[in-house]
């Protein structure tokens, strides 16, 4: 018997923001896979079941919730966030395509949610309102020159930049070398926002210059936007500024 496995994100972290589709999901399963915080986020009852695993095995951990699913579990697959950005929804693809052909028969439903650069530019103010892409700094899943590649095609076309997984114990020196290639690339004062624990008790949004950026304002919990340009400050006396993207095309290079 085949049963179910659904994908959920909760949210950058504060409980209004994970969808109602995705609170009904998880209401509705049994077993639950993900990186132990994420499934501490979630008040599971007590016949549902945990099954925390470290944030470096997700290729086993989608396995291992196939192969439930695959026998019969009403199974959930929990991401932060929106589990198809830089999360496990990519890897349950990854481990179902390499994995028997009967895990192609497994009810599977992937549930969007709201990803971190989201609840960032929210909090700034409007700085996706532009053409915008997505760049994780992290080397675990591809090598550093690609990266720097992304980068500076992304700043030459004028994208604005959200940066996921900026920095990290094992990768500190990633982010300064990426705004040194930003400073070559862009004008020093385009803003940079430092979103940090967006949505959670502990948030921080600050806005600097892409002249004062500096990696020490960055961790793991952190979602960096750089604006373009175009970008825009709006000073607001004692309230944070806004910040904002033109929806319009003003000229000039990136
Ligand atoms: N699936 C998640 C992203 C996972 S990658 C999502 O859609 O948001 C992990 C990275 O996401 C972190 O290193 C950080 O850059 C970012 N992130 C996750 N939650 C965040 C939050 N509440 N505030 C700011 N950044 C966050």
């Amino acid at each position: 018997m085949t049963g179910s496995l659904v994908v959920v994100g909760t949210g950058p972290g504060n409980p209004e923001q994970m969808t109602p589709e995705a609170a009904a999901a998880i209401a509705a399963a049994e077993d639950f896979f993900g990186y132990f915080p994420y499934l501490d986020r979630l008040s599971l009852r007590h016949d549902q079941r945990r099954h925390a695993s470290d944030n470096r095995e997700e290729l086993a951990r989608a396995r291992e919730a196939l192969a439930m699913a695959a026998a019969g579990g009403k199974v959930c697959v929990v991401s932060g966030g929106d589990p198809g950005v830089f999360a496990m929804a990519a890897a349950v693809c990854e481990a179902l395509e390499a994995g028997p052909e009967e895990w192609r028969d497994i009810d599977l439903t992937i549930i969007p949610g709201v990803t971190a650069m989201l609840a960032v530019a929210a909090k700034a103010g409007a700085p996706l309102g532009h053409d915008f892409c997505a760049i994780s700094l992290s080397t675990n899943l591809k090598p550093w020159h690609v990266i720097e590649e992304r980068i500076v095609a992304a700043a030459k076309a004028g994208f604005v930049m959200a940066f996921y997984n900026p920095i990290s114990k094992a990768r500190p020196n990633q982010l300064g070398a990426a705004f040194d290639l930003l400073r070559h690339h862009l004008p020093p004062s385009v803003p940079v926002i430092f979103g940090r624990a967006a949505g959670r008790p502990d948030e921080a949004i600050r806005t600097v210059s892409l002249a004062d950026a500096a990696p020490e304002m960055a961790d793991m919990a952190t979602c960096i936007i750089v604006g373009t340009s175009e970008t825009r400050v709006i000073e607001r006396g004692g309230k944070q500024p806004l910040v904002y993207s033109p929806r319009s095309y003003r000229g000039g290079s990136a």
